[in-house]
Order: structure tokens, then C-alpha cells, then sequence
């Protein structure tokens, strides 16, 4: 993608400040739309190269005007991290739904050619417990996280059947990089491991996730923006399982810390959101573009703990 100008909402939190920065990058213009309530992630180099509106996706009349002109949107912007949904499930689904219409109604108003929709691997709930999951299996959400952002999947192929939007999701499987906060597991344990305090594993840390990092979902993501019609789902997935147990151990290893790992409960209001096992097939995205997320876990800590230092 190159000379296109890209509307990114979220921009300034953590998948959507490293897609600006690689947009830009390729040389486009880049207009980011985000209510800053987690803070910037964004540098302030990378401040000054984009144009840059406080707002929330929910306000439709800033959304119709800020999008003019503009080629593309990647609709990046969430509330997200099992602890905030857990505590806000209404809000969660208000700015989801919400902030969908108003950003496919100003998409239609202002003839823009495509929407790149962040999904999430969350709407898979406990189906992938035998294998991993690709994008035709029967979806299982549970959380008013998933299922709003699985209800916005099946908006954006309505809209495409009613309106003729062309549109993307990408079911995100557990991402990870520099700038995330500590709200997921990752930068948890890299914190915890870094102060000398216990690796807090929840349960047994048997449970599997499927660690895709950042640089490569994003260049998926814009990879699969350039040939946008109908409505297509893809997963982002590295295509490998590692258990949280795993992880621990790699991340205190890497780190030479003498931190503890310990075994705990985990909070309960994490319960209805914890899955045994999560991981993805990417062959649909490999199809299509070419390419698959091809950064092991171990590489992918290795440069995220050079680039904290
Ligand atoms: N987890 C953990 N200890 C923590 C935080 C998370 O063991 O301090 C586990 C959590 O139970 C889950 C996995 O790490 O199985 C990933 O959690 P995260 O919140 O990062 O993402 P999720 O996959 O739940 O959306």
C-alpha cells in the first residue's frame, strides 16, 4: 500500500500504533482517530507525520468529517483486556456497535473503497480445544467482547449484501510486542520477572494461546488491504501453541531472573473469558496474500525485551 490516504481509529493504542507507523513508512497518509483513554502509544516523531483527532468512534458527525477523502479505514479502535470488559461489558458492546455504524455510515457517505475491521480470536470461545481453528468453523462467543465483535462481523457482510462496502476482519490470536500494556499476559510476566516479584500463572498454565507478534499481524493487515472485496474473515495466527506455563519459564529464562513462578487462581471475573486452548490456522491469509505470521515466540521476546532495554 503506498500514496493511499488511511484512516486508522485506535491508532493510538497498541496494534494501531504500530500499523501507523508502518503505513507511514510505506508512504501513506495517515489520519488517526482515538479518545486517548489508555494514553498514546504513538512517538512523538510519529506525531508530527500524521494528522491527529481526539475523538471517539461513536461521534458520527466527526467521523463523516474526518473520514473525507480518505481511501481506507482500519477500524482499530476497542475497549479491550478481560479485566476493563469484565468491569464494563455494556460500555464494551455500546462502543463496538456503536462505533461500527457510525464508522460504515460515514464510510458510505463518503465513498470510501474499504474497511479493514479489527475481530478478535475470542470469538472462537471453546471450539478450538481439539485442533486449530480456522475461519469456517462454528463460532462459540461468550463475552460480551466477542459476541459484539462477532455481531460487527456479520454487520460489515450485511453491509457489503445491502450497500456494496468491501470490508476485512482479522480474528487477532493473542498479539504481542513492544508498547503493549500490562493488561495482557506478556508484558505481565515481563514486568513481574523484571522487579524480581512471582510469575502470577493462572490455574494449572496448561491453557494454550497461539502469541502472534505485532510486526507480523500488521503486515498482514496491510497485505490483505489491497485487494479488498465482499466480506472476508481472516485469522492472524502464528500457528503455534505454547502453554502460559511455557511462556513463564521462556520469559524468566531470556530475562536471567531469579523471580519465582507461581501457581494461582485466577480472578474470577477472568473465568467466563478463560479458554483451555487457542490457537489458529492462517492458511485462508496465506491464500490470499502470500504470507503467514512467521515470528517464533522466542524471536519475537528477544526483540521485544532489546527494544524495552
Ligand atoms: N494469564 C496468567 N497470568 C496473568 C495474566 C494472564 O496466567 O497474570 C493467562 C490467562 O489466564 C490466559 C493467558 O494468560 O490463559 C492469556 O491472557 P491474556 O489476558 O493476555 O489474553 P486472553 O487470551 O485471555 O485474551
Amino acid at each position: 500500500m503506498k500514496d493511499k490516504r488511511v484512516v486508522v481509529t485506535g491508532g493510538a493504542g497498541f496494534i494501531g500504533s504500530h500499523l501507523v507507523q508502518e503505513l507511514l513508512r510505506l508512504g501513506n497518509e495517515v489520519v488517526v482517530i482515538d479518545t486517548l483513554l489508555r494514553g498514546n502509544k504513538l512517538p512523538s516523531e510519529v506525531m508530527k507525520q500524521i494528522e491527529f483527532h481526539k475523538t471517539d468512534v461513536t461521534n458520527f458527525e466527526e467521523m463523516l468529517r474526518l473520514t473525507k477523502g480518505a481511501d481506507i479505514i482500519y477500524h482499530f479502535a476497542a475497549i479491550l483486556g478481560v479485566d476493563i470488559v469484565a468491569d464494563n461489558p455494556i460500555e464494551t458492546m455500546e462502543t463496538e456497535v456503536n462505533g461500527m455504524q457510525s464508522v460504515a455510515n460515514a464510510a458510505i457517505e463518503n465513498g470510501i473503497e474499504s474497511i479493514i475491521y479489527a475481530s478478535t480470536s475470542g470469538i472462537y470461545g471453546h471450539v478450538a480445544m481439539e485442533s486449530s481453528v480456522n475461519e469456517e468453523i462454528l463460532v462459540d462467543p461468550r463475552t460480551s467482547y466477542a459476541m459484539a465483535k462477532r455481531y460487527n462481523e456479520i454487520y460489515l457482510a450485511s453491509l457489503h449484501e445491502e450497500k456494496g462496502i468491501d470490508s476485512v476482519a482479522l480474528r487477532f490470536f493473542n498479539i504481542y510486542g513492544v508498547r503493549q500494556d500490562n493488561r495482557m499476559v506478556i508484558p505481565r510476566f515481563i514486568e513481574q520477572a523484571a522487579a524480581g516479584r512471582p510469575l502470577t500463572v493462572y490455574g494449572t498454565g496448561k491453557q494454550t494461546r497461539d502469541f502472534t507478534y505485532v510486526s507480523d499481524a500488521v503486515k498482514a493487515s496491510i497485505l490483505l488491504a489491497e485487494d479488498v472485496k465482499g466480506f472476508e474473515i481472516y485469522n492472524i495466527a502464528n500457528e503455534r501453541e505454547k502453554t502460559i506455563g511455557e511462556l513463564a519459564v521462556e520469559i524468566k529464562e531470556l530475562m536471567n531472573s531469579s523471580s519465582e513462578i507461581t501457581f494461582i487462581d485466577a480472578p474470577k471475573k477472568r473465568y467466563d473469558y478463560e479458554v483451555g486452548r487457542r490457537y489458529g490456522s492462517s492458511e485462508k491469509l496465506f491464500a490470499q496474500t502470500g504470507y503467514k505470521p512467521d515470528t517464533e515466540l522466542k524471536e519475537g521476546l528477544t526483540a521485544l525485551l532489546e527494544m524495552s532495554k
